[in-house]
């Protein structure tokens, strides 16, 4: 069977360090694995207005931002196809009929959605367009006859739903929707990025983020100025703590202990680095000039990448046009098949209309 992998982000912001942790290395890795048959990858903007309503522009200037940060990390636009949610009119249609599909108990009962009704804070309510957005999660995971989706932990309760929606859908029409499977980050801890500030995780909204399109200068005054390590660290001959210090955290999600080695020739490995912070008498500085040439590594192939996008933005524009136009005829076609499964595509078939009716009036 064809494997075909839907992902996505809503374009509220810049992608940080956070997104390529637990998302964006993780799609890299799929465009190269040859089982997959295609990839979609949506920004989501309706589903960005349904908290941003009132700010439209917001998501709109951000399409083009997290589109170049695909492109820099690496995103290949001839393996991957780029779509715009608002522009594939298919997902409306099926989000609509999706919604018969479930009970607002089940929608409330959606671990996903009451923790993140509580960050949100409604004031006034909760619109009804984000209560419902796993419905609309299921048709844009549906619409490209997704069997893949590649999300963390988190995001187990949406696919759940999105399963049971499939299943009841094809249990009344017929089969004809695909239930898609979740495939989970690698390892256990989900693949989180902790912010510089040491909370749990990098966010936008938390202002705790290095951006993917951040520059060398900003990189450097971010790790040197801000970022947090182990407040107990005082003095160079102090003996220091290495869990929860995030300059080491950020070592073991990117340094390789060739980069250790390196950075810091004194060291073979990061392990011997962090034996010698705990002891004591290596100073915190130091450590942060090792994070710093690593980020750099990471970062600086995606600031040629940027440059040389941002040099053809038209180009970018086309390939968000093609793309897009590709995605509109691919979910199109499931969507009729979902007319035709549901005996609503009345102007396919004369018969659907007027079929008992004729037979009723012969028999009269
Ligand atoms: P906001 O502050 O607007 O919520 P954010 O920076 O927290 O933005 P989201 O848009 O909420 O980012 O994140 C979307 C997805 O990106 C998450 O579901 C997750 O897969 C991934 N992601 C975001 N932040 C991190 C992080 N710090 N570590 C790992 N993955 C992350
Ligand atoms: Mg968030």
């Amino acid at each position: 069977m064809s494997k075909r992998v839907l992902t996505g982000d809503r374009p509220t912001g810049k992608l940080h360090l956070g997104h390529f942790v637990g998302s964006l290395q993780r799609r890299i890795e799929l465009q190269e694995d040859k089982s997959y048959d295609e990839i979609f990858v949506l920004l989501a903007d309706d589903q960005a207005l349904t908290d941003n309503f009132s700010n439209p522009k917001k998501i709109r200037n951000n399409i083009i931002n997290v589109t170049l940060d695909y492109l820099s990390v690496g995103l290949d636009p001839n393996r991957v196809t780029f779509a715009i949610q608002s522009q594939l009119p298919a997902l409306k249609e099926l989000t609509f009929y999706f919604l018969n599909m479930v009970t607002t108990a089940r929608l409330e009962r959606n671990p996903t959605v009451k923790s993140e009704l509580e960050l949100r804070k409604f004031e006034g309510g909760v619109p009804v367009g984000f209560f419902v957005y796993p419905v609309s999660q299921t048709a844009d995971i549906v619409a490209f006859d997704a069997t893949t989706v590649p999300v963390g932990e988190d995001q187990k309760p949406m696919l759940e739903q999105a399963r049971e929606i499939v299943q009841k859908f094809n249990s009344i029409y017929g089969d004809c929707l695909i239930a898609p499977e979740i495939l989970l980050p690698k390892n256990a801890s989900g693949n989180r990025l902790v912010g510089i500030d040491g909370n749990a995780k990098m966010s936008k909204s938390l202002g705790n983020c290095i951006y993917l399109s951040d520059n060398e200068d900003t990189v450097k005054e971010i790790v040197m100025k801000k970022m947090f390590t182990d407040p107990l660290h005082i003095n160079v001959s102090d003996p220091g703590h290495v869990e929860g210090n995030v300059v080491f955290t950020y070592l073991d999600a990117f340094a390789s202990d060739k980069q250790i080695n390196t950075f810091a020739p004194e060291y073979k490995t990061l392990d011997e680095m962090k034996e010698h912070y705990k002891k004591g008498g290596l100073g915190d500085v130091k450590c942060k000039k090792v994070l710093l040439e690593v980020i750099n590594e990471l970062l600086s192939p995606f600031r040629e990448k940027r440059k040389y996008w941002e040099d053809r933005i038209d180009e970018v524009y086309d390939i968000l046009y093609n793309h897009t136009k590709k995605a509109v005829d691919v979910s199109n076609n499931v969507a009729s098949r979902c007319a035709k499964a549901m005996g609503i595509d009345y102007f396919n078939d004369k018969n659907l209309i007027l079929g008992e009716w004729k037979d009723w009036l012969s028999q009269k």
